[in-house]
């Protein structure tokens, strides 16, 4: 016979078998082996030999079938690199023909005889003939009515006889799951999930456990922890006279397999078989160091274990389970750190809908990613990385996403798609990201051309409308839903403590308000490494307040609206530090352009000349003489405190004050006051000048004594390059990355993402700078402005605090450079706390 391939060799102790030349199933059998389960005879085909007979080469399926004795029946399965990849079905009972039914009928009765070989049949028809599945109706497998029609059936539709020699069956049954993965369907499918463009399959051919027949016979599958949870727990489901995964497929016979009230169990059918499951459990937790879901068959009495898989999990489960195979010793602490995808912990802190809060539902759909998030509704990607670049939480809707969404998918708080299953690219996207999505939302009708969808009671939701998006249970909501806060179970906090044990760089967090900060301390940051004073005006009265200071003429009238101010924030400040019981706090002196506090329509100005009592033509000037052609290059940060010093002068006495009031109440705080925009160092002297000052009136008032920290927030390229001038006048230098891009791209990051993508798709940027950090342009600049600073003031503590801080990719770079921190937002920090530990390890 010519053209064969010889290349499959059987799965033994000590056969080479590898996960990259045979696939994970082949190698975890062969484990199963080594452990002295009672695994039936399993031949492995390799990448290459399933390659080559997806491109037309003939397998000696002869010898293979002589492998396994005289009238062998054979089960085929996938074993790609990855079992997340996917692969064709498996298919059973392979070697079935007319002449094996009827030794079989004589052997195993006529019933179990009918229905191995109906199913056989009904397989080879649907995968490797391609018939039309809907010709096979719902029927009783074990009829012989059913197999005849099924015989003739096939006939009529192929205009051939069934084929009957095992040895062709075989053949085909091979070439038809080899090809079937080298399908563009089968192959997008499994690039979505992280498989490279070359990945291989490989097939196992395995001698069949009938689990039709004598009593006792049948399948099932079991697994000792819960999937949801990691909690231990045995799960699972028996099927007499079954084969495979028929037990978990919705069939009512199907039994518990422990003892439980609500009806029969295997633990009483079959106790020995039961028995040695538990123990076969047992022997794959300490020796595969991992929780195994086991696929296993009774034949007769006899047990076999045909199977055994990673147990699907979600990120909460793998937590747990890594943490309590650490405290049973089976692995150690640093692999159950390494084992936790620190980005999928994101899907752990999400936020849920309230459940106590009343729910108005406009479409449901599949929940396919957990967590809830608020948001406006947009209908592109490009119109949601414009609305998160002005601070504004969004819900991306979609009729399904496509790899061109990533960005905005990024940028948005939740996801909803008309279309899609659990496995979709919107799916399978959100959950990586830890974005609430809701897919295949099918009551809803989307118009693009309007930018609105109408729901299935006939509401229309416009773009910029607020929606609440459950993803934990596949409902849209309308407006805005109140949320709570995630559960962080003791799982999670003990591997986070272990994280926190060998991590050599803090975590801090960005936190602007009191509830930022009870978030950041929840999740255990190290401290505030950002707090953006300004969001504090932003509230109610103070808003009128600050704009009266914004108004004033004269310097006393000025000092007025401060003197206002003044309690507002030393309230906001005593409250962070209470918050964060003596960790540090890091808060930076005022940094927005003016004209943003002021109102830009014509309503608002009328408004604002009321509240103020000044004609609207004053309001108007002045509004007019503030605005900037480029207000983020224009007299913002410390140029403000430069020329119109009593803000900064009011925010550091409003800091001193409260430190004094907090250390009195608890443990000693030693705040930290940052100036941002800085680009000289003259800047930094003068304001240096004022602030110490105003800690000297301080004292001399109050009679305590206090210190505090003066820092520099690094944003400028300049303030990179003169960092060694800049760090000989303070005590750290946090760079802030958001700026510090848009500086050295000269891209403005509030309207890049207009074209972010295209960028991108044209391979211009590898990533969007202001989400992954550019290591190779912004970063240069870190690490000059490091080494500039450390050598003029060893002391100097270094930090980031742009949002790449939470990033692994920046946490890795940072540690490198030998920074002492990054901050991130408060949801990132847990994140941020694993990954270092995973860089430290
Ligand atoms: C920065 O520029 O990186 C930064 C942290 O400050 P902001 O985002 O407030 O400009
Ligand atoms: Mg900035």
């Amino acid at each position: 016979k010519q053209d064969v391939f010889a290349d499959y060799r059987e799965i033994t102790e000590t056969a080479e078998i590898s996960v990259k030349m045979h696939g994970g199933r082949a190698k975890c059998l062969q484990r199963l082996i080594r452990l002295g389960l009672p695994v039936p005879k399993t031949l492995a085909l390799s990448f290459p030999t399933v390659h080559a007979i997806a491109e037309g080469h003939l397998a000696d399926t002869e010898r293979m079938m002589a492998a396994f004795g005289e009238v062998p029946l054979v089960s085929v399965r996938p074993s790609s690199e990855d079992p997340d990849w996917g692969g064709p079905g498996a298919i059973l009972n392979i070697g079935m023909n007319d002449a094996r039914h009827a030794f079989l009928a004589e052997t195993i009765g006529e019933r179990a005889a009918n229905a191995l070989y109906l199913r056989f049949i009904q397989a080879y028809a649907i995968h490797v003939a391609r018939l039309d599945p809907d010709m096979f109706e719902a029927e009783d497998l074990t009829d012989a009515a059913a197999l005849r029609r099924a015989l003739s059936d096939y006939e009529d539709e192929t205009d051939e006889t069934f084929p009957q020699d095992p040895a062709r069956q075989l053949s085909e049954v091979l070439r038809s799951m080899a090809r079937a993965w080298e399908g563009t369907t089968a192959r997008l499918l499994r690039q979505a999930r992280g498989a490279p463009a070359d990945a291989g399959l490989g097939l196992v051919v395995q001698e069949m456990a009938l689990g039709l027949g004598q009593p006792e016979s049948g399948s099932g599958v079991i697994q000792f922890v819960d999937g949801k949870t990691g909690e231990k727990l045995i799960k699972g489901r028996y099927l007499s006279q079954s084969q495979s995964r028929d037990a978990l497929a919705g069939q009512k016979e199907a039994i518990f397999l422990t003892r439980d009230p609500r009806g029969p169990s295997l633990e009483e059918l079959c106790p020995e078989q039961f028995a040695a499951l538990l123990e076969y459990g047992a022997r794959c937790r300490t020796r595969l160091r991992e929780e195994m879901q086991i696929e296993f068959t009774i034949d007769s009495g006899a047990l076999s274990i045909i199977d055994a898989v990673r147990i699907p999990r979600n990120s909460r489960a793998e937590v747990r389970i890594a943490v309590d195979l650490a405290k049973d010793g089976i692995i150690s602490r640093e692999e159950a750190l390494m084992r936790v995808e620190p980005r999928s912990l994101s899907e752990l802190l999400h936020r849920q809908v309230d459940p106590d809060a009343p729910r108005d539902t406009l479409v449901e759909g599949i929940a396919a990613s957990p967590g809830a998030a608020r948001g406006v509704v947009v209908f592109s990607s490009a119109a949601a990385q414009a609305r998160a670049a002005q601070g504004e939480a969004c819900v991306l809707v979609r009729r399904e996403t496509t790899p061109d969404d990533i960005r905005g998918m990024h940028a948005a708080s939740a996801v909803l798609t008309e279309r899609g299953g659990v496995t979709s690219h919107a799916a399978v996207i959100a959950r990586g990201l830890g974005v609430p999505c809701i897919v295949g939302a099918s009551g809803m009708t989307l118009s693009r051309k309007a930018n609105q969808f109408t729901c299935p009671d006939g509401r229309i939701v416009r773009e910029g409308d607020m929606v609440t998006v459950d993803g934990s249970s596949g409902a849209v909501l309308a407006g805005e839903t109140p949320l709570v806060e995630a559960g962080l179970d003791d799982a999670f906090q003990t591997l986070l403590g272990w994280a926190d044990e060998v991590r050599d760089i803090k975590v801090r967090a960005n936190a602007d308000t009191p509830a930022d900060a009870r978030t950041a301390e929840r999740f255990k940051a190290d401290g505030i490494g950002l707090c953006r004073t300004e969001h504090m005006f932003f509230e109610g009265d103070r808003l009128t307040v600050m704009r009266e200071m914004i108004f004033a003429d004269h310097t006393q009238d000025r000092q007025a609206a401060l003197d206002q101010l003044l309690p507002m924030q030393r309230a906001d400040f005593i409250a962070l530090f209470e918050i964060m019981q003596g960790r540090p706090v890091c808060i930076r002196l005022f940094d927005p352009p003016l004209h943003e506090f002021l109102p830009n329509d014509r309503e608002g100005l009328r408004e604002l000349a009321e509240a103020l009592d000044l004609p609207l033509s004053d309001v108007n000037r002045r509004v007019e003489a503030l605005s900037e052609f480029n207000p983020m290059l224009g007299m913002r940060g410390v140029r403000l405190g430069v020329t119109i010093p009593e803000i900064y002068e009011m925010q550091a006495r409003a800091i001193f004050e409260a430190t004094i009031e907090a250390s009195r109440k608890g443990d000693p705080v030693v705040p930290e006051i940052m100036i941002p925009l800085v680009s000289a160092k003259r800047e930094v002297e003068l304001v240096k000048t004022r602030i110490d000052a105003v800690a000297a009136a301080v004292r001399t008032e109050t009679g305590v004594d206090f210190t505090y920290r003066l820092g520099v927030m690094v944003e400028t390229p300049r303030a990179a390059l003169r960092a060694g001038d800049i760090a000989a006048h303070c005590s750290f230098l946090s760079f802030g990355t958001n700026d510090l891009t848009q500086m050295t791209y000269g891209l403005s990051r509030d309207d890049a993402g207009r074209f972010m993508s295209q960028y991108v798709q044209q391979e211009v940027f590898p990533e969007d700078p202001f989400h992954i950090l550019d290591a190779e342009g912004v970063g240069e600049l870190l690490t000059i402005g490091s080494e500039r600073g450390r050598a003029a003031n060893p002391q100097v503590t270094l930090s980031i605090c742009g949002e790449h801080g939470g990033n692994p990719e920046s946490i890795a770079f940072c540690r490198t450079a030998g920074f002492h921190y990054v901050s991130c937002s408060p949801f990132r920090v847990p994140v941020a706390r694993l990954s270092a530990a995973q860089y430290a390890l």
